[in-house]
């Protein structure tokens, strides 16, 4: 199934999630509530796009052989191909560059294809780097000083966007605290000389700077009562519970990159395909950084107004988007 949420500022991009729901209405719901989301992550990124999302929905506990995953990216294909371009799929959870070649074999709204065949490849370098740029923001923010060095960062969950920023940290010099649920990730961050430890530990540790870059909804009022790092930046999506808890991050006095801002890198990347000239490493990693600067103008906003950042992006978004359906 494919959400479309918003084509106002463009055609409505968003990644294909090839995940086990219960039903097919929890599945419709994931859709339409990550297409929302992906129509303020483009519109706080200031790109030409939309929002949406495609589901291609797995029973519970079920795998598919490689003929019925080719069979089911052929199907979701004809569903992209009927929408005439307002909707273009990417990579997302569950789904590969690999994927992408299949699907461009139904339908030619497709980005994220491999590098070899002029496509931007995998977002999650770009997605990393993005939260480096916002790591950076906030602790300039929170501590008057951008650098790294020597700052205590805990990183929750070490999968393909978790592993690259701690790598990225380390190179950077800070002191790393890592977790991921997967034990057989312990050795990777050994590499890095970061200090192993549980995913509840690395919640509540005596950190600088908190990334999360696992699943969505850490945030929540049993687990922020805990947190002792003042700032938090990562790229987990939806990481709030609920929109409640920006208030209660604010209240402890810890500042929030939303999450939406600062994970906006991999999108970045792939809009830069979307271009006339076509992709350009270069270009995409520059704008990316510019997450960064997006980020402090939210910053500023937040502290003029009052409000939490995340007021403050969602507002940015809305502004966007009435100036683009006026
Ligand atoms: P991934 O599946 O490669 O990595 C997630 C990692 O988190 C895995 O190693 C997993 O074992 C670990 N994990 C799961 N539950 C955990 C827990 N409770 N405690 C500690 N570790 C746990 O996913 P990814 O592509 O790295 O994405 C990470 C997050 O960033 C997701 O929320 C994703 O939606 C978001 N995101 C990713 C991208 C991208 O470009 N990949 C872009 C935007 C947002």
């Amino acid at each position: 199934m494919v959400a479309v949420h918003s084509t106002v500022r463009g055609p409505a991009l968003g990644g294909c999630r090839m995940w086990s729901y219960d039903d097919s209405r929890a599945a419709m719901r994931d859709a339409l509530r990550l297409s929302r989301a992906m129509t303020h992550k483009s519109a706080v990124a200031n790109l030409p796009l939309g929002g949406g999302k495609g589901v291609i929905v797995l029973p519970p506990g079920a795998r598919l052989d490689a003929r019925a995953r080719r069979d089911a990216l052929l199907d979701f294909a004809e569903t992209v191909d009927r929408l005439q371009g307002s909707y273009i799929t990417a990579e997302d959870v569950g789904t590969s560059a690999r994927d992408m070649t299949i699907i461009a074999e139904g339908t030619r709204h497709v980005t994220g294809l491999a590098r070899a065949q002029g496509g931007s490849g995998d977002p999650s370098p770009s997605t990393a780097l993005g939260v480096e740029a916002a790591i950076l923001a906030t602790c300039e923010r929170v501590f008057g000083d951008r650098s790294l060095a020597g700052r205590s960062v805990a990183v929750v969950g070490l999968g393909h966007v978790g592993l690259r920023v701690a790598r990225l940290l380390a190179r950077r010099r800070a002191k790393l605290v890592v977790t991921d649920i997967d034990r057989g990730k312990r050795a990777e961050a050994e590499k890095l000389g970061a200090r192993w430890t549980t995913p509840e530990k690395a919640m509540t540790a005596a950190v600088d700077v908190l990334v999360p870059c696992a699943l969505g909804g850490v945030l929540d009022h049993h687990s922020v009562p805990g947190i002792q790092a003042p700032a938090i930046a990562g790229a987990a999506n939806n990481q709030l519970a609920d929109e409640a808890i920006a208030d209660l991050l604010a209240a402890r006095g810890i500042l929030w990159a939303p999450d939406f801002v600062a994970n906006a890198g991999g999108i970045i990347n792939i809009a830069v395909e979307l271009e006339p000239s076509g992709y350009d490493p270069a270009r995409a990693k520059e704008r990316v950084r510019g997450i960064g600067d997006t980020l402090r103008g939210i910053y500023d906003d937040a502290a003029a107004g009052a409000m939490t950042p995340l007021t403050a992006a969602m507002e940015l978004a809305r502004k966007r988007l009435a100036a683009a359906s006026a």
